[in-house]
């Protein structure tokens, strides 16, 4: 029994978590867990595309993602007036609160409060899907571009000046429009 017990232990620690992946022209998109990917549509469209596309069969869901996390990423630079065309990075979405603080501690972060987080040394944007929301996604994704921007990265503080205005420009455009 025990020796059945360090294997399974052996086996979660060589083998990395499955995930599901969706290719924007801008970021790689992994679902780790059990993600409800039409609810994080929902959260992510903003009414930029049209979701009635998916149930006339027109479109897949995982292009929808795509398409809405590339819009968002344009509408971000645009906010920022920072274009980087040639732009990659990767998102990386969990459903475990657990996977998630796994994956940001073996990056050098320990801190179970934290629901998202952007990391320069991978360029990889983490996101806890039950706390997400469009806000906290463009935020994120402000710091990734102004990080790859200037060669020298912003002090901490004005990348969450820059952040937080993103994130509320953001916010007042999806009002305007589902108003
Ligand atoms: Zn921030």
């Amino acid at each position: 029994m025990r020796k059945i017990f360090y294997f399974l232990v052996f086996l979660s620690v060589i083998l990395p978590l499955e995930a599901k992946t969706i290719k924007s022209k801008y970021f790689n998109i992994n679902f780790y867990g059990d993600v409800n990917l039409t609810e994080f549509l929902k959260k992510i469209n903003v009414d930029f595309i049209n979701l009635d596309d998916i149930f006339n069969n027109k479109k897949s869901l995982d292009s929808l993602i795509a398409e809405s996390i590339d819009n968002l990423y344009l509408e971000v630079s645009s906010i920022l007036d920072i274009h980087i065309y040639s732009y990659r990075g990767t998102i990386n979405i969990f459903h475990s609160k657990e996977d998630f603080d796994n994956a940001i501690y073996s990056l050098g972060i320990n801190n179970s409060k934290l629901s998202s987080i952007f990391l320069p040394d991978n360029n990889t944007i983490y996101i806890l899907e039950n706390e997400f929301t469009l806000g906290m996604l463009a935020h994120e994704i402000a710091h990734a571009i102004t990080c790859n921007y200037f060669i020298t990265p912003p002090p901490q503080k004005v990348s969450e000046i820059l952040s937080g205005y993103v994130e509320y420009s953001i916010l007042k455009r999806a009002k305007r429009l589902n108003n």
